[in-house]
């Protein structure tokens, strides 16, 4: 028999009171709004309701401050934050990088999706300092999973990206390599400096050594197939 295909990729396994994932190619999904219910029932969370933001790759932050039944779409939103348990974050990838946040004090949680166009307005940053205005979250106390998504060895630019980077983040020179007449940019770095320089524990911040492009195997990459309807999701609850 062949070996089994994991449809996702636990995240903050072994922690309690929080449950994440990022889907495999496995458990990915075509048409909108792009979610594999299976995955849902691997993970227990089908009961869950679910909040699926329509993802345009900007910085827009929604609180959620209750549970509803229905799944919530979300108009023109990359990124939630929540504390309250039962309310499945989600986001879909094929290449950007889904962003897991979790505040273990204050009981609340985070997710957001970057590419380069969210990495760039500073997504992620944004997330955390909505967590300390909505719920009193120290940044000191966040945990962070950058999770699998398009890494250096892919993500191949040109100069215009980088200077996008340069104009905000002084240090984005650090996390590029030009070869050639190309650039290529570690957003999963980038990301990791935003949240530190905010206050985040570098060793609170665990980045996926997972990148999308490179591995055909375990996951869709819209750069490796020039273009992709499928989806993986991530997802992250807080649990009872
Ligand atoms: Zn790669």
């Amino acid at each position: 028999m062949g070996e089994m295909k994991r449809t996702y990729l636990a995240v903050f396994e072994g922690i309690p009171k929080v449950k994440g994932f990022f889907s495999t190619k496995y458990g990915a999904c075509k048409g909108s709004p792009y979610y594999n219910e299976a995955v849902l029932e691997e993970t227990g969370l089908k009961a869950m309701q679910r909040i699926q933001p329509q993802q345009v790759h900007k910085d827009k932050i929604a609180v959620i401050s209750e549970r509803g039944e229905a799944p919530m779409t979300l108009p023109e939103t990359d990124g939630m934050i929540t504390d309250v348990p039962g309310v499945l974050l989600t986001t879909v990838h094929a290449d950007c990088l889904p962003i897991y946040l979790f505040d273990p004090k204050k009981l609340a949680i985070g997710l957001v999706h970057a590419g380069w166009r969210g990495t760039a307005a500073g997504i992620a940053p944004k997330a955390v300092m909505g967590m300390e205005a909505a719920y009193g979250s120290s940044p000191s106390d966040i945990q962070v999973f950058i999770g699998p998504g398009i890494s250096k060895c892919c993500f191949e630019t040109g100069s215009e990206v980088l200077e996008v980077f340069s104009e905000k983040w002084s240090f984005a020179q650090e996390f590029s390599e030009k070869r050639g007449e190309k650039y290529y940019i570690d957003l999963k770095g980038i990301n990791k400096r935003q949240l530190a320089s905010l206050g985040v524990n570098a060793s609170a911040i665990t980045v996926s050594s997972h990148c999308t492009c490179c591995e055909q195997e375990l996951f869709c990459s819209y750069r490796r197939e020039g273009g992709t309807y499928l989806r993986m999701g991530a997802g992250l609850c807080l649990i009872e």
